[in-house]
């Protein structure tokens, strides 16, 4: 690879260096490894490397999340895998948007208080999912024009929602707000 010219003061040359990092954020401090930055050996000018900004960033993220006292990516992802639900699901169930729950696994996103608090109930109870369901369930049964569904066929009323066209666009109506 061609030495790479700096682009602040146009005279030196970037030289890549990786050291660790530590960053603070609400008195609290993390350390982030393999920071990988090019530094400029004329004026000093350190620019950060493209993944290691991406890649920080949601190491950063995560640690201000938790300094917040809020759940992680990992945790949010943890209690996923607990109620068994896809992302696309949880995000039906419990709101957030369609890509919610990838960007809060992901760390792209913070989830809101109200969003972090219905996680964390679900997390220590999740039975609660069942009031969730039977409004979501409700509200599917209205559309359907008043058939009773068990609150079991939720899965199941979630396949036969992507297999027919009509029954897709009843479910958009049933969206509630986060
Ligand atoms: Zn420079």
């Amino acid at each position: 690879m061609k030495a790479q010219k700096c682009p602040v003061c146009s005279v030196g040359i970037l030289k890549k260096e990786v050291s660790t990092e530590t960053f603070e954020y609400k008195g609290m401090t993390t350390t982030v490894p393999n920071y990988v930055t090019h530094k400029c050996d004329e004026c000093g000018e350190a620019i950060v490397d493209k993944a290691t900004l991406k890649e920080s960033g949601r190491i950063l993220k995560d640690f201000q999340r938790q300094t917040d006292g809020m759940l992680t990516g990992e945790e949010i992802k943890r209690i996923r895998a607990k109620l068994n639900l896809t992302q696309e699901e949880m995000a039906e169930v419990v709101g957030g948007g369609l890509k919610g729950f990838a960007r809060y696994e992901s760390g792209q996103v913070c989830q809101s208080k109200g969003m972090d608090n219905l996680l964390r109930i679900l997390d220590a109870y999740p039975f609660t999912m069942n009031v969730i369901q039977k409004n979501q369930v409700k509200k599917l049964a209205l559309h359907r024009e008043k058939k009773v569904i068990t609150y079991e066929d939720f899965k199941a009323l979630k396949r036969y929602k992507t297999n027919t066209k009509e029954y897709s666009v009843k479910v958009e109506g049933v969206a509630y707000g986060t």
